[in-house]
């Protein structure tokens, strides 16, 4: 990007390329994880309901704490993990992301990451003006521990993501070496911040869990992928009643609408309608990896509801080209002989699969 003289652009933000999954109108969207169902009948009258109740107060503020809607999340956190807790170890924005952001906001030092990962965390961090470290991860795209312990003290960085399931690879953290990274964060005076965006697909036990042993563990969570309400934007931090304290200090009043924390109440009212889907999802995840490699293609074990994979003969902006041509979108996350498909509905799957199929052959 080259920007004119009068602009007085941050030296840092120069050379940045804004997040941008391409929004293409192709009948076959699968390339940014949103979860394919749409909210059921019933779903969407409760919400209306919900909704309905709100719109004679919005001459009002709301509430500037959202209270209720956090006592809602550490009720359902408590439920799928066991873990007690109430709104006091809860933070709700609009999406993850403006959860990542309040992070950097209010925390001393600079960010490290392990790559290939979520590409929105060292965009978020140098908006805000630090420094990004990353350290590759190994063959398989795990984590490698030991590398990663010394990364943190070398670097010094006070802010360290870890993304499980990780985005765009989809292969998960073992608990043990999260606590692994947490003690090595806490020797060195670091937060390590666990982005659990897909955590719902997964079998790995939550990050969660540990919080109240190692206070420096932060999970980040959102309402956008499993829950299925990517539109209507909900993110959540669930940590220590002291980070959330910080969280105050930088939020912006009233950042969360009345609409919001309305539309996200009467979503978590239909909690168990929607982990019907997430069941059907990781059935349906992995029925579509065998049938994907029975056509010969290497697909990376998955415990998210998107699937990386490789093993095409050609270059793979070629083949995302090629698909799109053929109504179907997918993700090109910059990883050489590499993409991204999102567990559509069957429909949408056996479309990719027919697609790729006649790629693959052409
Ligand atoms: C999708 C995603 C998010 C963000 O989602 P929001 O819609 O902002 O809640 C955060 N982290 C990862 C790894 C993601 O893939």
């Amino acid at each position: 990007m080259s920007w004119p003289n009068w602009l007085p652009i941050r030296e840092q933000l120069r050379e940045l390329s804004p997040y941008g999954a391409p929004q293409i109108d192709v009948p076959v969207r699968l390339n940014t994880n949103e979860n394919p169902y749409q909210l059921s009948q019933s779903l969407q009258e409760g919400l209306a309901n919900r909704l309905n109740k709100v719109l004679a107060d919005l001459n009002r503020y709301p509430d500037r704490d959202a209270v209720e809607l956090r006592g809602q999340l550490g009720e359902s956190v408590q439920r799928e993990t066991g873990v007690q807790l109430d709104q006091r170890w809860i933070w709700a924005a609009n999406g993850s992301n403006e959860i990542i952001q309040s992070i950097a906001l209010a925390f001393d030092g600079d960010g490290l990451g392990f790559v290939p990962s979520y590409s929105m965390q060292p965009l978020i961090l140098q908006g805000v003006g630090k420094r990004w470290h990353s350290r590759n991860r190994g063959a398989n795209f795990e984590v490698e521990i030991d590398g990663a312990i010394d990364a943190i003290s070398s670097t010094g960085a006070r802010l360290v993501f870890l993304t499980t399931p990780n985005n765009p690879t989809g292969n998960s953290t073992p608990i043990d070496q999260i606590q692994r990274l947490a003690q090595a964060c806490l020797a060195s005076g670091a937060l390590l911040i666990v982005d659990e965006a897909y955590a719902e697909f997964s079998d790995e036990p939550s990050a969660i869990t540990l919080i109240s042993k190692h206070p420096n563990i932060l999970v980040t969570r959102t309402m956008s992928k499993a829950y299925a309400f990517a539109g209507a934007r909900l993110g959540y931090l669930v940590a220590d009643p002291r980070v959330i304290e910080a969280m105050f200090l930088v939020r912006l009043p009233y950042h969360l609408s009345s609409l919001t924390q309305a539309a996200a109440l009467a979503a978590l009212s239909l909690h168990d309608e929607l982990s019907r889907d997430v069941a059907r999802l990781r059935q349906s995840r992995d029925e579509l990896a065998d049938q994907m490699r029975a056509l010969g293609l290497l697909v990376w074990p998955s415990q998210a509801n998107f699937l990386l994979f490789s093993g095409f003969a050609r270059d793979a902006k070629e083949l995302w080209e090629f698909l799109v041509s053929q109504g179907v979108l997918v993700r090109d996350v910059g990883i050489p002989g590499h993409l991204r498909v999102t567990i559509g509905t069957s429909s949408e799957n056996q479309r990719f699969l027919a697609s790729l199929a006649a790629a693959l052959k052409g």
